[in-house]
């Protein structure tokens, strides 16, 4: 709901001027010590309407209050109130009308339009039968009144209206913006064709992490003989092979671990708070769930492996360590390499 935080401060106004109303009432009875019985009911019984707006209004998620406030009931008991005043008001009978033009305005701003017009129209059509009734207008009176206060009514809806208007754009315009940064930070953060981390969003993490997390572990990962899968088989069935290891890699992390493609067919994991043996096991099921997942694009099957290096620290690391570690992980994955590929080597970071 656009509006909302226009209804919401409006609203409160109104379930004030509400409240203040009681007070001056009953500000009115201590002073004078006379009230009416009838004055009474219905001061208690606006007393306790009032109360039961706040109460709608605190607990508004649940009970949904501007349906409520914007009904005909509101209306009403707003009408009957003022009436009983205006019964009461004898020679000071013209202090109503501006009351029921705050009414008006400020119920009004608290609804949507339409809502707030035929608050206007009913409050005008209460203070003018008592008017009536009491003889304090001529028709001539009621007529001309009854005309300016609908007028106003509908003057003030416009208001309202256009008031809500520059709400929803600015609103909109905020969402936007909002929605804008989201995806710059989005695209500047995460690789298009994996959606995992990119290799500067990798380092960011590395730079937040490693500094007050220990232990730490550091996995690199790169597809054995990639070059080939790109020579026999294309170029698509190589990002086809890049973006379901991705996939696979992403399957056995935990939410607080960071998975990122690190390079061309690289990958790199962080793993905050683990353990030396769990790094170790985690990338060894990495390359075995590789090696085992039935590649296949283009009507083609692929065998795809993955050689891994690991690296733990038991320890936080400066920026400077968190350069040697990536480094030590590097050599370990070609320690991999050199001892035959689709294999895993670890180390602690030294
Ligand atoms: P090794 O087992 O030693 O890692 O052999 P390799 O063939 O994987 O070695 P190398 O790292 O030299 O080859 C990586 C290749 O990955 C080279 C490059 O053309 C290809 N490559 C890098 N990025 C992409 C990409 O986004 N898509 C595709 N299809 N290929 C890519
Ligand atoms: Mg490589
Ligand atoms: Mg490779």
């Amino acid at each position: 709901m656009e509006n909302t935080q226009k209804d919401h401060i409006f609203t409160e106004i109104y379930i004030g001027i509400h409240s203040v109303m009681v007070l001056m009432v009953l500000v009115y009875y201590v002073y004078s010590q006379t009230l009416h019985w009838m004055m009474t009911l219905m001061l208690v019984f606006y007393g306790i309407y009032v109360g039961f707006e706040l109460y709608m209004f605190a607990t508004k998620q649940i009970f949904k209050l501007e349906n409520m406030l914007g009904g005909y009931l509101q209306s009403m008991i707003d009408i009957l109130f003022i009436s009983i005043c205006c019964i009461y008001l004898n020679d000071y009978y013209y202090m109503a009308l501006p009351i029921l033009c705050l009414f008006i305005i400020i119920a009004s701003l608290a609804n949507h339009q339409t809502k707030g017009i035929i608050h206007g129209i009913i409050s005008t059509l209460g203070y003018l039968s008592v008017g009536i009734l009491n003889g304090y207008f001529s028709l001539g009176i009621v007529l001309f009144q009854g005309a300016l206060l609908i007028g106003f009514s509908f003057f003030v809806g416009e208001l309202n209206q256009l008031i809500s208007d520059v709400y929803k754009r600015n609103h909109y315009a905020m969402e936007e913006i909002e929605y804008k940064n989201q995806l710059l930070e989005y695209r500047a953060t995460t690789d298009f064709l994996t959606d995992l981390s990119n290799h500067q969003a990798f380092y960011q993490s590395l730079e937040v992490i490693a500094e007050k997390h220990a232990p730490i572990t550091l996995i690199l990962f790169d597809i054995d003989d990639f070059k080939a899968v790109n020579d026999i088989y294309g170029h698509l069935s190589g990002d086809y092979v890049i973006r379901e290891v991705s996939q696979v890699i992403k399957q056995q992390l935990r939410t607080s671990d960071i998975g990122a493609r690190y390079g061309g067919e690289e990958f790199a994991v962080l793993l905050p708070g683990t353990e030396e043996p769990f790094g170790q096991r985690i990338a060894e099921r990495i390359c075995k769930s590789v090696a085992e997942y039935p590649f296949e694009f283009d009507h083609q099957k692929m065998k795809i492996t993955l050689s891994a290096g690991v690296c733990h620290s038991t320890v936080a690391l400066n920026q400077r360590e968190q350069t040697m570690l990536v480094d030590q992980a590097d050599e370990l994955l070609y320690c991999s390499k050199r001892n035959g590929k689709n294999r895993v080597t670890s180390a602690q970071f030294k």
